[in-house]
């Protein structure tokens, strides 16, 4: 176990206040303070509920981080999972009758640990040299992609049932396999751009759309220029969410000044994603900016002006899809489980992002897109807000606490007895379509943007019959 310490020149660990050695979560001694050790986040932490271990609840993460920072507890590698074990799902702040802030706290648990032990040389390559470059990113992404199909999939199948794969790459090998032939900013430099004289809007290509669901980015284009928008396709990285969630504030700054320089560019068009991940943390970049050592490298009123600009495409959507359906098509709007003419009615759930409804509060916004759509049937599935598990690099690192916690999820998609399953994160995405194909259900699971294309698109065809 770590006591408070450093490790100096000769080797020798010599005392230190706690303090000062755990200074990230010291800033942060008032909201640990604020928790009143009730318990309540028990009943909807999801690694709680199917691991059961205090560890792995708000109170457990909150009162190791007061040991930490009174000296009386040090870090170890079995205390690491009061850090690592966590989804930064928000349900607990929700429920807290407090507010206790537990997601910042974990991430400032991360970032100490990052600071004393330092990042992996794996982590440091993916921080600092892949987010930056989507260009380097998709090299590396292809090559892993082609070394997957070069191995036929009995060997794969029999590599996992003697378990020499690792549950970490297992798991990313399942997780990747949909990785496309053309990324979305290949598929983009070969498309027409539509020229409007009305507005622009920059788009934030998120790494999951543009590396594992281009076609959503395509429908993202599609969608923005029928509501009226030129889109602007500019050459920035990572959000930088990965980097910042792991611990590495550092890397999470550094792309986060990069991205606001480029988009500097485009300083009269909005700034668009369909990503709800990247939208919230794009709009906690003055937060982000304003911690640590890359304080100030930035001024504030920069990043409160990049993140104003900032929508996630649900916005867009909430405000004006029904308005333009109804321009467009003719039809008035689909009552519940209707067929709107020859628009053939589908049964459809939705699961919420955790940065869509608790990061960003916009979980309403996406059910009115769905209500306003011709022809949807629109059912509220059991814990719609339940974290998928996913939650970035939770998945992989700790792949069977993230699967129990899918299973969960995909249980409620199931009994919804929805056609259709959508959602607003690529992430969430991923996870979802990974735990339908396993438990082999046929119901699909697609972006917001997709169904609202698919339904414009039918809608426009019957009315035009
Ligand atoms: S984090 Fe909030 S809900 Fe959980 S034990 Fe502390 S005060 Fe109670
Ligand atoms: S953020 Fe989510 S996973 Fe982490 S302690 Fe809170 S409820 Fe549990």
């Amino acid at each position: 176990m770590l006591r408070p310490g450093r490790i100096d020149e000769s080797g020798d660990i010599s005392m230190v206040d706690s303090k000062q050695m755990y200074e990230e979560l010291s800033d942060l001694s008032a909201e640990i303070a604020r928790c009143g050790r009730c318990g309540f986040c028990q009943s909807v932490c999801p690694v709680y509920q199917v691991s059961a271990d205090e560890s792995g609840v708000a109170r457990g993460r909150i009162m190791y981080a007061k040991g930490l920072v009174s000296g009386e507890l040090g870090f170890s590698r079995r205390n690491e999972a009061f850090f690592s074990e966590c989804l930064l799902c928000r349900a607990c702040v929700d429920t807290c009758f407090s507010g206790v802030r537990t997601d910042e706290i974990v991430v400032a648990g991360r970032r100490t640990l990052t600071r004393i032990q330092g990042l992996s040389p794996v982590y440091r390559h993916i921080f600092e040299r892949l987010l930056p470059d989507h260009h380097r990113f998709g090299r590396f992404i292809r090559l892993a992609g082609t070394m997957r199909r070069m191995v036929p999939d009995q060997i794969v199948g029999a590599m996992r049932m003697f378990g020499w794969l690792g549950r970490s790459m297992e798991r990313s090998e399942q997780l990747l396999q949909e990785v496309p032939d053309e990324f979305l900013r290949e598929r983009l430099s070969k498309r027409e751009n539509a020229r409007t004289t009305m507005k622009q809007a920059a788009l934030f290509i998120g790494c999951g759309t543009n590396f594992m669901f281009p076609h959503v980015g395509e429908a993202t284009v599609e969608v923005l220029e029928m509501l009226g928008y030129e889109t602007l396709i500019l050459e920035h990285g990572c959000c930088g969410l990965p980097a910042y969630a792991h611990g590495a504030l550092q890397a999470a700054q550094v792309l986060a000044r990069k991205n606001i320089e480029e988009f500097a560019k485009a300083p009269d068009s909005i700034i668009v994603t369909d990503c709800s991940s990247c939208a919230s943390f794009l709009k906690e970049y003055p937060r982000i900016l304003s911690m640590g050592e890359e304080r100030g490298q930035i001024g504030a009123s920069e990043a409160e002006s990049f993140a104003s600009r900032v929508r996630d495409l649900t916005e867009l959507l909430g405000d004006r899809a029904h308005v333009f359906l109804s321009a467009r098509t003719g039809h008035r709007h689909a009552q519940k489980g209707e067929n709107m003419g020859s628009v053939p009615g589908i049964r459809v759930t939705f699961h919420d992002p955790c940065h869509l409804s608790r990061y960003q509060r916009q979980a309403s916004l996406a059910r009115d897109v769905l209500r306003s759509l011709p022809g949807i049937d629109f059912i509220e599935m059991k814990e719609a807000d339940w974290c998928c598990g996913g939650a970035g690099a939770f998945a992989v690192e700790h792949a069977d606490l993230s699967l129990k916690i899918l299973e969960r999820k995909t249980r409620n998609v199931k009994a919804s007895m929805a056609d259709t399953v959508i959602t607003t994160c690529p992430s969430c995405l991923m996870q979802l379509r990974s735990g339908l194909r396993d438990s082999g259900s046929r119901i699909r699971a697609i972006h917001l943007v997709e169904l609202v294309r698919e339904r414009i698109g039918i809608a426009i065809e019957s009315a035009s019959l």
